[in-house]
């Protein structure tokens, strides 16, 4: 019955043939957005929360730590107190979480980090607060310089307290206030300390040699410094944001989410088979 209607109005068979078709083809120039990007923080952290190399990475850089700060104390005693001084986020709490719940979302940062810093339900890096708290057994003193918001001091404390990190007070929480250059922070706590050592998953945590570089700059610091790696200046891994990304934009954090992608891919050193 139906065959015989399309066959006596060819009209009506086009328009079914075109309808089909065009339910069938997939939109052509569908919009790349912020959950297409966030597809690539898939790897980085699921190696950041699931891969035991991080965990055993995290071991290593506290027991590094532990090894230098003993070292010094070899030296006997010191003409300024000693001081170690950590960065906050990825060096000694774990916000891995909140990147994953970015998965699958069409929004990237800041969107839900104020939210995620007032639950105060960050983690400790495995060694982190045995480190520090072994710090302050031998009278060292213990700094957190982060670039966290003033406003998130409250649930900083709350969160630092909560798993047992040592010295969470006024004194020694130098969160962000008028600048995100932590060198005048870092002066401060020299004034009146030795820093025996740094510690941070962002090259900006040790020096300020790093800040605001390009890329080749930044390794030509890093070779310019070498001999600190490991005995002043201890890095943690964070393979989901940080200067890095920064410094492939050119610092230009403007870029849409296609840009983003499409600088990120450009700036990989790959070859092609021959
Ligand atoms: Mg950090």
């Amino acid at each position: 019955m139906k065959k015989r209607i399309l066959l006596k109005r060819p009209g009506v068979l086009v328009c079914a043939v075109m309808l089909l078709t065009l339910i069938s083809t997939p939109v052509l120039a569908q919009e790349y957005t912020a959950k297409d990007l966030n597809e690539q923080l898939v790897m980085g952290t699921l190696w950041y929360q699931r891969s035991a190399e991080m965990r055993a990475l995290s071991y290593q850089a506290f027991n590094m730590a532990r090894l230098v700060f003993d070292l010094d104390l070899q030296k006997g005693p010191s003409s300024k107190t000693r001081a170690v001084a950590v960065d906050i986020d990825e060096t000694v709490l774990d916000n891995s979480p909140y990147e994953a719940g970015l998965v699958g979302m069409d929004y990237g940062y800041p969107k839900g980090w104020d939210q995620w810093i007032y639950a105060a339900r960050a983690e400790a890096l495995p060694g982190a607060v045995e480190f520090l708290r072994y710090v302050r057994e031998k009278g060292g003193d213990v700094y957190y310089i982060s670039n966290r918001k003033d406003k998130f001091h409250d649930a900083t404390v709350r969160n630092l307290k909560k798993l047992g990190f040592p010295q969470v007070d006024e004194d020694h929480l130098l969160l962000r206030t008028s600048t995100s250059d932590k060198a005048p922070r870092r002066n401060r706590v020299t004034s009146n300390h030795n820093i025996i050592i740094l510690m941070g998953d962002n090259l900006n945590d040790f020096d300020n040699i790093f800040r605001g570089k390009a890329m080749n700059v930044r390794m030509a610091a890093v070779e310019l410094m070498k001999e600190h790696f490991g005995s002043k200046f201890i890095v943690l891994p964070n393979p989901m944001y940080g200067d890095w990304e920064g410094a492939a934009y050119s610092y230009n954090w403007g870029l849409n989410d296609k840009e983003k992608s499409d600088t990120r891919k450009k700036a990989l050193i790959t070859w092609n088979l021959p």
